[in-house]
């Protein structure tokens, strides 16, 4: 990790820095330009791969596919035997299939049956697919102006050409990735390590699944929707369950997550609430902030490095409502552990949808709303927001298909205006 966290400096690049109010781009800036990427790489089976950060470029070792070949079935030929006028009649001088390619000639005025993905005689240069023919003995008849020179033949190396960049660091791979590595006939993986990431709830009234539920204490919900969103983030995670509002406690539990892991997230107790003694023991365990973020939900957040003994450890003290965890650390955490995977940058896809209804919102803040999708019969999707917009009511989270995402200057939505959602689902 980085030799030391100068958040001042840090702090001093980002235009719009006001911790009492701080734009959303402004600390995801200031959170970016902090966190570093783990180093350490590992080699895996490719399978194994899948969701895991690319360490290195990947550079082709081969020419994919490694012959031309036929991308239909049908007739090999040579484009300069085409007749302009009325039909082409040529004689089948034998049979290529994929695997088997056929070792003969193809003389002038001759074809070639063929299969899709066998090898092209080099002789030929266009396939003609067989349900454009029609054979006659051993000649094959081609109607007039069906095909021309060139088409449906794959060219060596038009998928990846040997000695070209396959595959770039950073990425995040998915299963065509995994396909396009085993087409290069690669067997492993170069990755970054996963990274490791603690967590804990902190509040009196928490109940952890299990326990009875005492008068006046709720269950602990947010250890179990930063699990969700870490799992698919591929994390290793670490749960160090409920801590009580106690000072050695608390710091107890945030020593134990600076030893183990490279990100500590702690949920609850960054308000300024009483029995809050967060605020207090993070300020004396590292270099910590406190920022009231210009946003809704998610107003306090905690950013920083936390040492423990020779470790240091990225803290995200995230708010306590359940729907204010979820946001804040689709706004920061994630970005953030996406960063240290290694994870080069990539635009978060949204959705422009029709609102479906008056958003009221002033200008100087982010605000984000739960929606439900439906689709118009004329093709664009609208979305509506969900009744409870509370930010402790998870069940509106459940519902919702995304986020309505209202920009920092953006004023009131009328029923109709487009607006950016940031989607839950996507292709995985
Ligand atoms: P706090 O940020 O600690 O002031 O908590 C704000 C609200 O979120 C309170 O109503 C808490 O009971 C609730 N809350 C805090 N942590 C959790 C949790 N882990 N699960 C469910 N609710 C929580
Ligand atoms: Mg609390």
């Amino acid at each position: 990790m980085t030799a030391s966290f100068d958040l001042q400096h840090i702090a001093s690049c980002v235009s719009e820095y006001d911790p009492n109010a701080l734009r959303v781009d402004a600390a995801l800036a200031v959170i970016q330009g902090s966190v570093q990427p783990v180093q350490a790489v590992e080699r895996l089976a490719v399978r194994a791969a899948l969701g895991r950060v690319l360490a290195q470029d990947i550079i082709s070792p081969i020419d994919v596919p490694a012959h031309d070949n036929s991308a239909m079935d049908g007739y090999a030929l040579r484009g300069a035997d085409i007749a302009v006028q009325g039909d082409t009649v040529l004689r089948i001088a034998g049979r290529g299939l994929a695997g088997h390619a056929y070792g003969g000639d193809v003389p002038a005025g001759s074809a070639l049956r063929i299969m899709t993905g066998a090898v092209m005689p080099a002789e030929c240069d266009t396939v003609v697919p067989q349900e454009f023919c029609r054979v006659e003995g051993d000649t094959v008849i081609l109607p007039q102006g069906l095909v021309r020179a060139g088409d449906n033949r794959r060219l060596r190396g038009e998928d990846l050409a040997r000695g070209k960049a396959a595959l770039p660091a950073g990425k995040v791979l998915r299963p065509a990735d995994l396909g396009l590595m085993a087409s290069l006939g690669m067997a492993e993986a170069p990755v970054r390590r996963k990274l490791r990431v603690a967590f804990f709830s902190s509040g009196d009234e928490l109940r952890s699944v299990g326990q009875p539920l005492d008068p006046g204490c709720v269950y602990d919900s947010n250890r179990y929707t930063l699990w969700g969103m870490l799992e698919r983030l591929g994390c290793d995670i670490i749960d160090l369950g409920v801590v009580p509002d106690n000072p050695q406690a608390v710091e107890a539990a945030l020593h134990t997550a600076t030893t183990c892991a490279d990100v500590v997230i702690t949920s609850g107790g960054v308000s300024v609430g009483e029995a809050d003694y967060l605020r207090s023991t993070l300020s004396r365990m590292g270099e910590v902030v406190f920022w009231r973020i210009a946003m809704r939900p998610g107003r306090p957040l905690a950013f920083g490095q936390l040492r423990a003994n020779a470790h240091k450890a990225w803290l995200f003290g995230l708010p306590g409502n359940p729907v204010a965890v979820m946001v804040t650390f689709y706004a920061f955490v994630r970005p953030a552990l996406l960063h240290c995977m290694g994870a080069s940058p990539q635009p978060q896809p949204m959705l422009r949808a029709v609102s479906a209804q008056t958003l009221r919102k002033k200008p100087g803040r982010t605000e984000y709303q739960r929606g439900l999708l439906t689709a118009l019969p004329d093709g664009r999707w609208q979305v509506s927001a969900i009744g409870n917009q509370g930010s402790g009511v998870l069940s509106s989270m459940s519902q919702a298909h995304g986020l309505i995402m209202l920009h920092h200057d953006q004023s009131t939505v009328q029923a109709g205006d487009l607006v950016d959602v940031l989607l839950f689902d996507g292709l995985v």
